[in-house]
């Protein structure tokens, strides 16, 4: 008992306590890592959704001129240098946790033509394999804007199990014009081309070690599509168990990029180059939808923390089936659900349909009523929120309507189907009537959320911001 009293026996037991506590904390944080190295695109084809939400917003008819990277970044490289750097400075003051860029990237304000983009590359830390290409993604159903066709191979960094391989891409002669719509369309779906891929320390490139993001917090960081997962997912909104237990979840970066490309954007309308004020601001709206993705927000919906557990302390055990057979399952319901999301807006456009529940919800302003304007803090504390609420119903409707061999069976894996993936919005067709229904309404309503952040978003540009005042300058 004396001994007990010890200060320093007191600390021991205190630190063995913890430390018993935190054991299975720290295997349940393992599982969750694990968790998240199924493919994150988040929705498949954001031009599909950016079109369709902002089909009656403002000057999205409106033309612009397209304008090569180069011309626009060594336009001025002296004052993009300046934005760089506040955009920095405001970055290490407001992003807790916020990784700084090396001073070595920065911007240099002597670039020549020759070199921009690839400076621009490096200083804001995406993959210096993009190449910026002027182009726009083809609708479906939509005459090409140019029978000049773009390999998918130019406009992403990927060379292998890319969605952009499944699309179709017009070339863009510099100075053409292109409505606003083309132009932001195709930008909110280019952030899945690669642009953040590879870019971790542990990733085994040569921009992962350089550009000083320090570990992959959460993901494969071997599978390329993976590594991009911290920037286009964020856990905000977990259980006090999770949130304890694996606090790298918290280390994701959808807030810098969204305020990186918004100041960009703005930097690139007031200074009268407008196409890349556009193509900046689909970069930026990219990852706002990215967070409408009940998938993107939740690490685990539909297993509860005692499954988790439970789960996690059998592995420790060597028994890996319950931990290896949840991560299955919830990555299996998580691409399924991208891969309705897709077929049924894609079938839809297509076909022309406007009365399709999904198109017709991504337009319907019922839900922007309860936001205000879009703020720095509206991605994490409203976008997010909304979709972490959903992801535990959606998931439970995907799972009373689809076959049980699509989202129970953890020797069913969806990306091992090759050529025969299939196709969930038909599979769906032949649902039940009342779980197609309510999974259908309950989509239907997410997307409708979609719809709202994204034209909230747009209405946050500088090129929509009210005139001051009278009297104000
Ligand atoms: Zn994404």
């Amino acid at each position: 008992m004396k001994s007990l009293s010890h200060p320093n026996a007191s600390a021991r037991l205190a630190t063995r306590a913890k430390s018993t506590l935190m054991r299975p904390l720290a295997q349940f944080a393992v599982l969750l890592a694990a968790l998240a190295s199924a493919p994150a695109y988040a929705w498949t084809d954001h031009d599909l959704i950016t079109r369709q939400a902002l089909e009656d917003v403002p000057l999205m008819q409106t033309s612009v001129a397209a304008e090569p990277a180069e011309h626009f970044l060594a336009s001025d490289p002296a004052q993009l240098a300046k934005v760089l750097d506040g955009e920095e400075a405001w970055a290490r003051a407001n992003l807790p946790g916020y990784p700084v860029r090396p001073d070595a990237l920065r911007f240099d304000e002597h670039v020549d033509r020759a070199h921009a983009v690839r400076r621009f590359l490096l200083a804001i830390r995406v993959n210096p394999e993009a190449r910026l290409r002027l182009f726009v993604q083809d609708l479906p159903g939509i005459t090409p804007i140019s029978q000049s066709k773009l390999p998918w191979t130019d406009v992403t960094t990927r060379r292998s199990e890319t969605i952009a391989s499944e699309l179709s891409f017009s070339a863009v002669p510099p100075g053409a014009y292109l409505t606003v719509i083309d132009v932001i369309g195709t930008a909110s779906d280019e952030p899945d081309y690669g642009l953040d891929i590879g870019l971790w320390d542990d990733n085994s490139t040569g921009a992962g070690h350089a550009y000083g993001f320090g570990l992959q917090p959460f993901g494969n960081p071997k599978l390329d599509v993976s590594t991009q997962a911290p920037f286009h997912m964020g856990f905000f909104h977990e259980s006090w168990l999770l949130d304890h237990a694996a606090p790298y979840l918290k280390r994701a970066l959808p807030e810098y990029r969204v305020h990186l490309y918004q100041t960009l954007a703005s930097y690139a309308f007031k200074s009268g180059h407008p196409y890349w004020g556009w193509r900046f601001s689909g970069w930026a709206l990219h990852y706002v939808e990215d967070l409408t993705q009940p998938y993107h927000t939740r690490a685990l919906p539909g297993v509860g923390s005692v499954h988790i557990l439970f789960a996690s302390a059998l592995d420790l055990i060597g028994i890996h089936g319950p931990k290896t057979d949840a991560i299955q399952l919830v990555s299996n319901r998580h691409l399924e659900l991208e891969n309705y999301e897709y077929h049924r807006l894609h079938d839809a456009m297509l076909n022309h349909d406007q009365q399709d529940g999904l198109l017709a919800a991504l337009a319907n302003a019922k839900c922007d009523a309860p936001y205000g304007p879009w703020t720095n803090a509206s991605l994490r504390n409203e976008v997010s929120l909304t979709a972490s609420q959903k992801a535990e119903k959606i998931d439970a409707m995907l799972v009373s309507a689809l076959p049980e061999q699509l989202v129970s069976d953890p020797r069913f894996v969806f990306t091992e189907t090759g050529e025969n993936v299939p196709n969930i919005a038909q599979i769906m067709q032949a649902a039940p009537p009342l779980p197609r229904r309510k999974f259908e309404a309950e989509m239907a309503d997410v997307m409708c959320q979609v719809g709202a952040q994204t034209r909230r978003f747009v209405r946050s540009l500088p090129v929509y911001a009210p005139p001051p005042p009278q009297g104000e300058s």
